[in-house]
């Protein structure tokens, strides 16, 4: 008896070894990481459930920003910071008409080490906002990748402005239609967009669509996959959102699978592509 449970739990160990090997690594390229989620789970905490699900690089925000510094210092060569418009949640709404964000803006981009800006809400009425067009003549300045929750209007008006800009489009815009996405693809090609939060419209009831299918296989290079915790409750069912996009993913060519898992955003924030002891991404992208 003692013998087959013995047995037992080191094929058990065993397997979950090997799943652990052999889980597709994840980057993730849209999580927020603020006040209250920072009141539950410590940085190690974080680094912890990226662990567990196979995400060795995370870009995140979020606010204040200081959390985010604090999670990036643990571990700078994991964690591509982002560095958040709002120094208070009720600013979400009021940033567009508000000046000051722009001398806070320049003062913490002179401490080096934020690599993008965002994630920004703005929507067409407000895509005129003078604040906006500052904050995309910073991210210019500093070669930074901006992260916007928008309208088309605003991919329109921001490519207007500044069409060398990389833009990851999040949640693949507001209105998230696999044709329409498409097209901005096509007009602007350096704008990419996340996945997040868009689960249910990729693959209702488990099964991967056809017109998403035929978006990743003719973009493969623009798609990145994110979880984006916009709460607390999304930071505790962490593992069950990863599960989600893997299912989909696992779905796609594996090379392609691949590119949108891992690839684009590693080369989009010039983290290495190989990391240390992942010798099933190193084949796979050789
Ligand atoms: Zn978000």
């Amino acid at each position: 008896m003692i013998n087959m449970l013995f047995s037992y739990c080191c094929g058990l160990l065993a397997l979950l070894f090997s799943l652990g090997l052999t889980a597709q690594p994840l980057f993730d390229s849209h999580l927020h990481y603020s006040a209250e989620d920072a009141q539950r789970f410590t940085p190690h905490e974080i680094l912890q459930l990226l662990d567990k699900n196979a995400i060795p690089y995370a870009a995140v925000t979020g606010t204040p920003a200081s959390h985010v510094s604090s999670l990036y210092h643990l571990a700078p060569e994991r964690i591509v910071p982002l560095l958040g418009l709002y120094r208070h949640s009720d600013e979400k709404s009021s940033w567009t008409k508000d000046k000051s964000i722009i001398p806070y803006l320049k003062k913490e981009l002179a401490r080096g080490y934020w690599q993008g800006i965002g994630e920004l809400h703005l929507f067409a009425d407000d895509r005129h906002s003078k604040v906006f067009n500052k904050v995309i003549a910073l991210a210019s300045e500093w070669q930074l990748p901006l992260l916007i929750h928008g309208d088309p209007a605003v991919i329109d008006k921001l490519y207007e402005i500044a069409p060398e800009q990389p833009v990851v489009w999040a949640h693949a815009g507001t209105f998230p239609y696999p044709e329409l996405v498409s097209d901005y693809l096509r007009r602007y090609p350096n704008l990419s967009i996340d996945l997040s939060m868009r689960d249910k419209r990729i693959a209702p009831d488990g099964i991967i669509n056809d017109d998403w299918y035929e978006l990743f296989v003719t973009y493969p290079d623009r798609v990145m996959i994110g979880v984006d915790t916009f709460s607390t409750t999304r930071w505790q069912l962490f593992n069950s959102a990863v599960g989600t996009i893997r299912n989909w993913l696992a779905q796609l060519p594996d090379e392609i699978a691949l590119q949108i898992a891992f690839v684009n955003a590693a080369k989009l924030y010039k983290k290495p592509l190989i990391f240390k002891g992942d010798a099933a991404t190193k084949d796979a992208i050789q």
